[in-house]
């Protein structure tokens, strides 16, 4: 059964890195909640969620401080205690992940680890500035595991010095390591972040949307070829992102529609006759995904030469092509 996540964002304070795309010190420098904020978010948000999981994110959570962190643990205990919550979800780095951390996670109910893996490129990793390589995720994924927890890996696409094909291969690697999910975020240009100042500077040229739903339609794909979950595809929406803190770079609030947009687009078009009139049926809730943003698909199908509409259907499982 799904559960719901209580995300409580933990921006990385000490943090001694300098990811070039990331913004987390300007949050932290107006948002670090106290583990009592942390608590009083959770028992906020208890009333709409359904077999709540807590989740703390924003950061690099075992990196902030062993004492801080249990702070943080400990101020959420009561509602593992009275079965409120089913659990607790960490995102960090991976080479803050050693034996002694994940067993004082377990310990305190954490049962879901997600790793900041962001590329299997040693040098993609090196441009971005993260500080860790390519074996740090690998080791921390098979220790995360051997622990028995969830592991959900996150990568990135676009970064400075990596290509469609540096993606691809991260994708193959981090899928060999057993996830049980994975997130794919396009690179944002965000403002305040070095990656803000290599663009204004001519020094990176970032994703377009189209870009980056292109090389994430592809990740979809090996990712499900080898039955790994993608759970999350682009940033969240917020008010803060929509509303002009990306600069620059793949934002789109849709993003993950539209590469399943795409992904239909693909699958669907060896297969549609040519200047044959047919209706292609979906089930109801694919409709907007086959017809695309804009009618987009529909009109990639029109110019290669088929004759179709897209009809949706309530008792329809899957895509069917039917000749009028
Ligand atoms: S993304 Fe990089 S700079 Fe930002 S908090 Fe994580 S490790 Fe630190």
């Amino acid at each position: 059964m799904k559960r719901s996540i209580l995300p409580v964002f933990i921006p990385h304070l000490g943090c001694p890195h300098n990811c070039v795309f990331c913004d987390q010190k300007q949050i932290a420098a107006r948002q670090a909640p106290t583990p009592a904020q942390a608590a009083a978010l959770v028992e906020a948000g208890l009333e709409r969620a359904c077999r709540p999981q807590i989740a703390f994110y924003g950061g690099s959570f075992t990196a902030i401080g062993r004492e801080a962190m249990m702070a943080y643990l400990e101020a959420v205990q009561p509602f593992l205690r009275d079965g409120s919550c089913t659990g607790i979800r960490i995102s960090t780095r991976p080479d803050a992940v050693d034996d002694g951390v994940l067993d004082l996670l377990a310990r305190y109910g954490v049962d879901t680890i997600e790793l900041g893996a962001q590329s299997m490129s040693d040098e993609v990793l090196r441009e971005a500035g993260r500080g860790h390589r390519a074996a740090d995720t690998a080791e921390a994924a098979r220790r995360v595991k051997a622990h028995g927890f969830e592991l959900i890996l996150q990568m990135m696409v676009g970064l400075p010095g990596s290509t469609a094909e540096d993606e691809r291969q991260t994708a193959r690697q981090l899928a060999a390591l057993g996830p049980d999910g994975v997130r794919i975020y396009p690179t944002c240009v965000l403002s305040h972040t070095p990656l803000y100042d290599l663009y204004r500077r001519g020094l990176y040229r970032p994703l377009t949307v189209d870009g980056a739903v292109e090389i994430c339609a592809d990740l979809l794909d090996i990712f499900e070829e080898r039955s790994v979950p993608v759970i999350r595809l682009g940033l969240n929406p917020t008010e803060e992102l929509s509303g002009g803190a990306v600069k620059a770079g793949a934002y789109h609030p849709a993003l993950g529609e539209l590469v399943f947009s795409e992904r239909f687009y693909r699958r669907m078009l060896p297969l549609l006759p040519r200047g044959v009139p047919c209706t292609v049926m979906v089930p109801e809730k694919m409709l907007s995904i086959a017809i695309g943003q804009k009618k987009r698909n529909l009109e990639r199908f029109r110019q290669a030469g088929c004759i179709i509409s897209i009809r949706g259907e309530k008792d329809c499982l899957r895509p069917e092509i039917r000749p009028l």
